[in-house]
């Protein structure tokens, strides 16, 4: 799950980071309110900041400075009801905007592969860290931390040093320290600083002071852990969240959506990837990942029919069910039910073997609809439906 930014920056205010302070606003006049407040206290002028789960919101014309309560009205107004790539703004972030140095990046994310935690730092922030990938590979600066310690405090300074940050010296290892105390806390797996900025502050005496500010952030919690995290569970924006993606949440269904044309739906996810790699050798596409999971019933199999079908590329549905805890009756009984329910007609083979498959069988075939097929082996399941998906896209009803 994607947090705003605002949510975002709470966590890592209490893990000590250094973040400007800021207020949410979502209506031009609230924000001007809020930029009056900060610019009352000090600010020379405010930052107005679109919230919405996408990056690129500056190079999309959603970040924007002013100067007064009236400018940052303007820019609220100009701001909110944006559309950027897809998602509709509507809340504004409002900050004392900072007057950076220079611009870092700091990111820390779960490496799977390394089963690790990641330290990314890069001295070319601002900009998406996959382009300076891209760009100039050398500005980027890689460190596992300890699995069990963490990041040790002489990695936490080598990374600081090779990204030329040698004058922070505290204040870098402290973010680095604080990035990964709220990763490990809230079960992240990415957190990621950007900019992560050496910020220009003017001093009383009219010298001027520079800190590291932590001015945008983005984090992601690992979906499985949210049980044990009410209070980010309460984060979630189910303005921006697929409809898909929601219905699949409260059926407790596993739900990915893919690009294909052939709709699965199978119990156990091993299957479920065993179906996906099948109906690619056999030159189709699955349209899904879906996990309908043991002891399946009937109203689940028709809610996970539902998301299926819910995505107009489908042309094909492949049922494969592996008869354990599920009775292979119940998910009959259930496709059965689903299919006198559903408003787009899709031709389905479906394999059922294990307990009840026998039931199964005579259900599927009382149920006698001539575009739902019933096959043997899985290899010729998967064979039909990618046969019937290419045929639906050659000749689209
Ligand atoms: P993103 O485009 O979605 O990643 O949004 P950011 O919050 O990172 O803002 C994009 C860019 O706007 C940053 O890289 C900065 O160059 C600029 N920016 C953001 N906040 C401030 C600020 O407080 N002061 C100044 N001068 N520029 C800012
Ligand atoms: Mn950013």
């Amino acid at each position: 799950m994607k947090l705003q930014e605002y949510h975002a920056k709470t966590l890592l205010s209490e893990h000590g980071l250094p973040v400007p302070p800021y207020a949410v606003a979502d209506t031009p006049a609230a924000a001007a309110a809020e930029a009056q407040r900060f610019l009352a206290s000090g600010a020379g002028r405010v930052v107005i900041k679109a919230q919405v789960l996408v990056g690129g919101r500056g190079k999309a014309g959603g970040v924007k400075l002013a100067a007064t309560p009236e400018e940052a009205a303007e820019a609220a107004d100009h701001i909110l009801g944006l559309d950027i790539k897809g998602s509709l703004v509507r809340r504004v972030l409002v900050a004392p905007a900072a007057e950076i140095a220079h611009e870092y990046y700091l990111s820390c994310v779960l490496d799977r592969a390394a089963r690790r935690v990641l330290f990314i730092g890069s001295s070319e922030g601002g900009v998406e860290i996959e382009q300076v990938a891209a760009d100039n590979p050398s500005a980027i600066h890689r460190v596992h931390a300890h699995p069990h310690l963490g990041l040790l405090d002489y990695q936490a300074r080598e990374l600081c040093f090779a990204l030329g940050l040698g004058a922070h010296l505290r204040e870098f290892v402290a973010i680095a320290r604080g990035l990964y105390a709220t990763m490990i806390a809230n079960d992240a797996d990415l957190v990621e600083i950007n900019p992560l900025a050496v910020v220009r502050e003017p001093l009383p005496d009219a010298t001027a002071r520079d800190t590291i500010q932590c001015l945008d952030t983005k984090i992601t919690i690992d979906d499985s852990a949210l049980d044990r995290h009410p209070r980010l569970e309460q984060m979630r924006d189910l303005d921006e969240e697929d409809r898909v993606d929601i219905a699949a949440r409260e059926q407790g269904l596993s739900f990915i959506r893919l690009n294909g044309t052939i709709g699965c739906m199978v119990n156990g996810a091993g299957l479920a990837m065993t179906t996906m790699d099948l109906i690619k050798r056999a030159g189709g596409e699955p349209a899904n990942f879906l996990d309908i999971g043991g002891g399946a019933k009937a109203d689940r199999v028709a809610a996970a029919m539902r998301l299926i079908l819910a995505d107009d590329s489908v042309r094909a549905i492949l049922v494969n069910i592996f008869g354990g805890i599920a009775r292979g009756d119940e998910v009959a009984r259930g496709l059965v039910e689903a299919r006198s329910m559903q408003e787009r007609h899709v031709p389905m083979v479906v394999r059922i073997v294990g307990t009840n498959a026998d039931l199964a069988a005579d259900i599927l075939a009382e149920a006698g609809d001539p575009d739902l097929i019933t096959a043997a082996t899985l290899d010729e399941a998967v064979e039909q439906a990618v046969a019937m998906a290419a045929q639906a896209t050659a000749a689209p009803a």
